[in-house]
């Protein structure tokens, strides 16, 4: 049971002791029902579990923050499959000499730009890890126009253990292969070639096969630019494409480990026919809100968010095909609907508004929130905080919280208060080189700047050592994890769910009431983004 938050008027204090596990279990016990389909993206099931979530928003009188009056955001999508068949990438060099590479096999690419068919012939070059990072000193580009050209370049971030560099042995946002597509396109390039080094990579080619190898999913209302071709190569195709530029690819991997590296035009061309199966669908996210006391501060907010959806049916797999999605992310969502309820019954509310947003297509690559991001009900600009919620197992009372990315915000010593405050440590990232604050959907919010976070359990549960703790964590990833036996069970113990929903209460009213908005620290690689939409620069 959680103390009494000292920094909590009674009111907020009451609301919160009325947040319920077993209301959380209601929640868990029904999304995730084989009748809701395992909630899949522009499926039935997910349509079922987003209007079900609007109707208990407004059961609880929480206020509709959609389109037009309503609970819902309509978010449309365009779902691409690159025709394997059809779809021609060869390198040419000046000579003439063509390298066919085979699909899947070799190499795999889709089309961003949704169009049915894009002709590509440019020029390559290769610029390294594709990184500007003012912050670091470190630009990979070197003012080189790389409009219509295509881009050969590395995943991950030049390797350091100084943690003022970027930050160490910790993957940031630069490291990651979005950023390297977000970023060729930014400068007009057509076509990226990323080379696959499983070492780089942190994942086997196969990971980067299938998820390239079935349907895309991408949003139709999405104002970054976008690449003809979005592609991966296997290393060993890289170091052919090398040697027929006569070049070496072990003394290119080493030139992009310095600052001084400059983009190289190889002497071969790209020559990529890319054909793609494109359809439309739509889905939409559930957005509620309860307005603040304050007459000026309830036009800012504090915001929760957790997906609701999952990975739906699979229809051409035998046996159990639903994947149910209970602990990713019907708790998640239990968690949400307990916070809105919460609030929602307070006899006083905080000065400043609170929103909730229940998520779409989180497993299709956090694009639900990336259009909340986009389009949120107040500008990012007025959002202090969001506190993000994923996948909260329910197996008993935690003694750690996970709050990774808190320490970048201003709030950290307030996290660590409040922790504190509810007998538990906080457990920091153990994996910072996997790069774990970019794949969940609170880093929607931060890339518009808003300080965001998840928050979740560590190991440690009461009643039991560290080693338990793991021991379930790594059962669920190996039995469970993105399985259709991600199920409901009667032995659930929603303890550490009313938990973290109650920490975050706390620690929201807290952001909500206070006078300053939060922030993220000088120097944080989101500070940029929080500046521009302050002052609009
Ligand atoms: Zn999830």
């Amino acid at each position: 049971m959680a103390h009494a938050q000292p920094s909590l008027p009674p009111e907020a204090q009451k609301a919160m002791r009325s947040i319920d596990s077993e209301k959380i279990r209601a929640t868990v016990k029904y999304l995730s029902d084989d009748a809701l389909e395992g909630r899949g993206t522009g499926q039935r099931g997910g349509d079922l579990a987003a209007d079900w979530i609007a109707a208990q928003f407004k059961k609880y009188g929480v206020l509709p923050a959609g389109d037009n009056g309503t609970y819902f955001q309509k978010v449309g999508f365009y779902g691409v499959t690159t025709d394997p068949q059809q779809t021609r990438l060869t390198f040419v060099t000046k000579s003439g000499v063509e390298t066919k590479l085979k699909f899947a096999e070799e190499y795999v690419a889709t089309d961003q730009t949704h169009a049915q068919k894009s002709e590509i012939d440019a020029p390559i070059v290769y610029v390294g890890y594709g990184i500007n990072a003012p912050e670091y000193k470190w630009d990979d580009y070197k003012g080189l126009d790389v409009k219509g050209k295509a881009l050969l370049v590395l995943v991950n971030e030049p390797p350091s253990d100084d943690p003022n560099f970027f930050k160490g042995r910790a993957l940031t946002y630069y490291g990651r292969w979005t950023y390297k597509y977000e970023e060729a396109a930014r400068r007009g390039a057509v076509a990226v070639i990323l080379v696959h080094k499983t070492e780089m990579a942190s994942y086997p080619w196969e990971v980067v096969r299938n998820s390239w190898g079935g349907e895309t999913s991408m949003l139709q209302e999405d104002t970054d630019p976008k690449l003809n071709s979005a592609g991966w190569i296997q290393l060993e195709v890289a170091r052919k494409l090398a040697q027929s530029a006569g070049m070496d690819l072990d003394q290119m991997l080493k030139d992009a480990n310095s600052r001084s590296f400059k983009p190289v035009e190889l002497n071969v061309r790209l020559k990529e026919t890319i054909v793609t199966k494109v359809r439309s669908f739509a889905s939409r996210n559930v957005v509620a809100r309860v307005p603040g006391s304050d007459p000026k501060l309830k036009n800012q907010a504090v915001m929760y968010t957790a997906h609701y959806d999952h990975l739906g049916i699979h229809r051409d797999e035998p046996g159990d095909n639903i994947y149910n999605g209970a602990a990713d992310n019907a708790t998640g969502c239990g968690i949400l609907l307990e916070l809105a309820r919460a609030y929602a019954n307070a006899e006083k509310k905080p000065a400043r508004s609170v929103l909730f947003a229940a998520v779409t297509a989180e497993e299709q690559g956090l694009l639900g929130s990336k259009y909340l991001g986009q389009h949120p009900p107040v500008p990012a600009s007025d959002i202090s905080l969001d506190l993000n919620y994923d996948d909260v197992q329910p197996i008993g009372d935690p003694e750690q919280v996970v709050v990774t990315g808190a320490e970048r915000t201003t709030l950290g010593p307030a996290v660590e208060r409040l922790a504190h405050s509810f007998n538990m440590t906080i457990q920091g990232d153990d994996h910072p080189e996997a790069g774990h604050y970019y794949r969940s959907d609170h880093f929607s919010l931060a890339r518009v700047g808003v300080p965001a976070f998840s928050v979740n359990q560590g190991a440690l549960f009461k009643g039991h050592d560290l080693a338990w703790g793991e021991e379930k964590e790594s059962d669920y990833v190996a039995h469970r994890y993105h399985q259709p036996s991600d199920e409901y069970r009667p032995d659930m113990d929603f303890t550490g769910n009313a938990k973290m929903a109650k920490f975050g209460f706390a620690l929201g009213w807290q952001v909500a009431s206070q006078a300053e908005l939060a922030g993220w620290q000088p120097g944080d690689e989101f500070e940029k983004a929080r500046k521009a939409s302050q002052h609009g620069f």
